[in-house]
């Protein structure tokens, strides 16, 4: 079926049922100039998350951490929300959508004026300290400090708000996004390989309590023949972009 009947018949299954939960990973902030993970422009061609990305990497070196989160929040502290995020925005301020669960760390879902958004994997917009645990925003000024920045109540250094491999994912967030995912009609997933778990399991989920499976994603990804309903291939924006003309 072609591309523009299937986005056509999609947002009529919305209008009918207007429960939607949308699942978002890395490729909904592609077109903000994110990078993913995975790919060819992705951070772990250039950073082994063997090395990098565990928790007991960054106790045991921050400094070497710092290089990589100096790099990431670079680009994802001035990123912009796209029409993927903004369409998601608008289709909750109309009601059609419950709430976004996100693996993304951006904060660019609020930024496109989301209310409703369940953070996974934490929020990259605020460092905290593992001490202590005093919380302050990110700033840009914070990645200037070499070689790392610190709490200036305890001296120790100072870690992005995100999930880092070895960690638990937050026990809340986790609690919303199942039962979320038990109540919706739709599960509509954007941008995410499906390989980061636990959070990839939460669509099985969402499928196994009779939800249908909308995927947005610009190449098939570990859920697209096993769980996918309606699979609309293509970049995000350009997809919301096309869904937003159907539902407004
Ligand atoms: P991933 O890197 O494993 O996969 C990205 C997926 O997005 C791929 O399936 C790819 O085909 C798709 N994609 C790429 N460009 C796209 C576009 N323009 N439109 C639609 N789809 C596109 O990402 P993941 O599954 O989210 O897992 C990586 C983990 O890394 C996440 O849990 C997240 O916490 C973290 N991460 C976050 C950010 C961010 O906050 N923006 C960026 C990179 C990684």
């Amino acid at each position: 079926m072609d591309l523009e009947k299937l986005i056509r018949e999609v947002a009529e299954e919305i209008n009918k049922n207007k429960e939607v939960v949308a699942f978002t990973g890395a490729g909904i902030s592609v077109e903000s100039g994110i990078p993913a993970f995975r790919g060819s422009q992705g951070l772990w061609e250039k950073y082994d998350p063997e090395e990098y990305a565990y928790i007991s990497v960054f106790l045991r070196n921050p400094a070497k951490v710092w290089k990589m989160l100096r790099d990431m929040f670079s680009i994802a502290l001035q990123a912009k929300p796209n029409t993927a995020h903004l369409v998601l925005a608008e289709m909750e301020k109309k009601g059609y959508l419950k709430a976004i669960i996100t693996q993304n760390v951006d904060g660019l879902h609020q930024e496109a004026g989301s209310q409703k958004v369940i953070e996974l994997h934490g929020n990259g917009r605020f460092l905290v300290c593992l001490s202590c645990h005093n919380r302050v925003p990110f700033l840009r000024e914070h990645l200037e400090i070499e070689p790392y920045p610190v709490c200036q109540t305890c001296q120790k250094a100072l870690k992005p708000d995100v999930v880092f491999f070895g960690e638990p994912l937050p026990e809340e967030a986790l609690n919303s996004a199942y039962a979320l995912a038990k109540s919706c009609k739709i599960f509509l997933i954007v941008g995410t390989s499906g390989v980061v778990y636990p959070a990839a399991q939460i669509p099985y989920y969402a499928k196994s309590k009779g939800a249908t499976i909308v995927e947005v994603n610009l190449w098939e990804s570990s859920y697209t023949y096993k769980l996918t309903d309606f699979f609309l291939k293509g970049k995000a924006g350009e997809i919301f972009d096309k869904l937003s003309k159907y539902l407004f």
